[in-house]
């Protein structure tokens, strides 16, 4: 029978498959041979190790070869079911337990000789027994695969070694040279080591194979993209530089050397006839704004719409105001679109949230889209804008830092505009870690600058306390509601404010303009809502409640909210010790204010995450790829140029990887 399966064929054809056993496997992502084969173990239970009694060690998962000798039942304390059996071996005794195994009776009899795995414990009133795991037919390494509540180990176990004559007909994806170039084995070979070899580290080179296979359809997806904007007819807008003059001359400040360059190279690339797909990456307080605005003039005075897009209606509403106040006295008319406020009347610069992405049709002359801190919009929501018969410019504004490491491959399909520094007024921020018995001299600090009329944010995680489940041991969380009232009673002559996603939108642009204004809200408190670009120059302290339960990326977007101005600012971060790698996020917060660098932090610490933004690159997931190791990354990006350039006809088997994938994505499939 088994010569007649195939790797494409369902799982149902193996022997053991019915409908429960296909549902569990489908929860694990398996419906073909091809994805059992690819079902790779997590670990490894080395069951290889057979100890003499004499010479158990405690605490050790190890195999003992033993006789029974007698064998009987009792009850736990607590009404557990025990076996317990006597077993000998040439060094000695020992008594060994089985909890809740009724079914143990009927093998451990005396007489018989068995292998057992399992672990020696201290129990000094039991007579420092075992503690059976299993019995086992030899010793040997055995793979441990994810198994699911309805699908035991030994059933998968099962049905993977009925892949075994199969595995030979898996396809190469990677070309010889790659896999040379990468040290990689084929692909049979790895999957069939990993399965069924009695080696530990084979698992981890089957990953790697898997990894390589979808790094390389990942970038050969993002040079075809390249490739094909490149073909795409935009609309060339020239450089107005009176026009430019002007608008500079009109701002309050002086551009930075980093925002001229910014500007200069975002204004050449709208010369251009290929539709520009470009980031402009800067530090929180860089002033970013400031670059899009002259770019936007630009692009209006040649006759076209721009639309800006903020992630919150809070932040739209700075940036309208803001843009309203610089462009309408030139004759600019600008418009606000939000989840509420519609307006029919044309406008050469929309301002807005994603609500304006809901009708692409709207603008007749649509020439420049500016997306502000880009990673909240969704790949596809960037596109109905973008995909029509005369695309617009794309200019995506983000301080969510790229680590060096990825900036060459994770963003392959776009141009980066870089600044570097800040203006130069803008102080750096001094952060400090506190735990709770710090917090009546932070509370001290803070009164201190209320005194002298600088405003700061609270930061809190949550809003009302039914967010997180209770339970006796659970500790008291932060909330907006519990801290309102906290902080009232410790600072009685404050004008507190608070802003949270569930405010209405005209109550949150209220307290947004407010703190503005300075003089009217002396602290808000707020949940991340002002994460992204709340600007007050004024403010000058942030504390963060729960400090550690939060990304380096949203630590460091909260932390840039102060230092805005002239005075020398401070970020506290309180340390509720509550999460695993919380405090070492939290040094390397303080350790440095350079983005880039805590972004290279952040992949150490945690992966990817939100700081290097996959979803920004608008990349699917990665099964296999570990980011602990991004290096693999750009040799594989490297391999794919190479393919490209030899022409992909010559690899049908990448081809119908990628027509396979673009199927399923089509058709919704996993
Ligand atoms: P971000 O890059 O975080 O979006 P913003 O554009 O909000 O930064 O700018 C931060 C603050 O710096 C704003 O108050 C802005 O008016 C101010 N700013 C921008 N450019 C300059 C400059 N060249 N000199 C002085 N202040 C500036
Ligand atoms: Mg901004």
């Amino acid at each position: 029978m088994s010569e007649l399966l195939q790797l494409e064929d369902s799982i149902t054809k193996l022997r053991g498959v019915g409908p429960h056993i296909e549902t569990d496997l489908k929860k694990l992502g398996v419906t073909t041979l091809a994805d059992l084969a690819e079902l790779l173990p997590f670990r490894y239970e080395d069951r290889r190790k057979v100890r003499l009694i004499r010479e158990l060690p405690y605490g050790q998962d190890v195999v003992i070869d033993v006789e029974i000798v007698k064998v009987g039942t009792r009850r736990s304390k607590t009404g557990r079911l025990i076996v317990e059996a006597k077993g000998k071996d040439p060094s000695g005794e020992i008594s060994i337990l089985w909890f809740n195994q009724r079914f143990i009776l009927k093998i451990a009899q005396p007489g018989r000789r068995l292998l057992i795995y399992g672990t020696r414990k201290p129990a000094k009133s039991m007579g420092n027994p075992f503690f059976a795991k299993k019995i086992i037919d030899r010793p040997e390494l055995v793979p441990i695969y994810p198994a699911t509540a309805g699908l035991s180990q030994y059933r998968l176990v099962q049905l993977i070694h009925q892949l075994e004559p199969v595995l030979d007909q898996e396809k190469d994806l990677l070309p010889e040279p790659t896999r040379t170039t990468l040290k990689l084995p084929k692909k049979s070979e790895a999957l069939r080591e990993c399965h069924f070899q009695q080696d530990p580290d084979s698992a981890a080179v089957a990953r790697r194979v898997l990894a390589a296979e979808e790094l390389m359809l990942m970038s050969i997806k993002i040079l075809q993209a390249h490739a094909a904007r490149l073909q795409l007819m935009g609309q060339p807008i020239k450089i107005d530089a009176d026009y430019l003059k002007e608008l500079t001359a009109a701002l309050t400040f002086k551009l930075t050397d980093s925002q001229r360059r910014a500007a200069w190279e975002i204004l050449q690339d709208l010369t251009k006839t290929t539709p520009m797909n470009r980031l402009l990456y800067g530090e929180v307080g860089s002033g970013k704004t400031a670059v899009a605005m002259l770019v936007a003039g630009n692009v209006i005075k040649s006759g076209r719409q721009v639309v800006f897009l903020a992630p919150t209606v809070a932040l739209a509403d700075q940036h309208y105001q803001n843009l309203k106040n610089f462009f309408e006295p030139r004759g600019v008319t600008v418009a606000k679109l939000t989840g509420d406020v519609k307006t029919k009347e044309e406008a050469d610069l929309y301002i807005g949230t994603h609500a304006l992405l809901e009708e692409p049709g709207r603008f007749k002359n649509l020439g420049l889209v500016i997306i502000d801190e880009q990673h909240r919009f969704g790949v596809a929501q960037r596109q109905t804008l973008v995909a029509t018969s005369k695309p617009p410019h794309l200019l995506m504004m983000t301080a969510t830092p790229i680590p060096r490491s990825l900036a060459q491959t994770l963003f392959g399909h776009l141009d980066i505009s870089l600044m570097t520094g800040k203006p130069i007024h803008q102080k750096e921020v001094t952060s400090r870690i506190f735990e709770e018995n710090d917090r009546m001299e932070i509370e001290n600090n803070i009164r201190a600058r209320l005194k002298c009329h600088e405003p700061g944010f609270v930061i809190c995680p949550l809003i009302v306390g039914e967010e997180q489940p209770r339970s006796l041991l659970s500790l008291e969380r932060k909330t907006i509601e519990s801290e309102e009232k906290r902080l009232a009673q410790e600072f009685p002559e404050a004008k507190i404010a608070v802003l949270h996603g569930r405010l209405k939108n005209a109550d949150k642009e209220k307290i947004v303009a407010d703190f503005r204004a300075g003089g009217k809200i002396d602290i808000l408190l707020s949940t991340t809502v002002v994460e992204v670009g709340i600007d007050n120059p004024a403010a000058t302290w942030i504390l963060i409640e729960e400090a550690d339960r939060f990304g380096l990326a949203q630590l460091h977007q909260l932390r840039g909210r102060v230092g805005r101005g002239a005075k020398e600012s401070v970020c506290y971060l309180a340390d509720s010790a509550t999460s695993p790698k919380g405090r070492e996020r939290l040094e390397a917060l303080v350790s440095t204010t350079d983005g880039i660098a805590l972004a290279e932090a952040d992949l150490r610490l945690r992966g990817p995450g939100e700081l290097t933004g996959i979803e920004q690159s608008g990349l699917p997931e990665l099964k296999f790829f570990d980011w602990s190791e991004p290096q693999l990354f750009g040799q594989v990006f490297a391999e794919a140029k190479k393919i490209v350039n030899d022409g992909l006809e010559k690899y049908p088997n990448i081809i119908k990887a990628i027509n396979a994938q673009n199927q399923k994505v089509e058709t919704g499939g996993a």
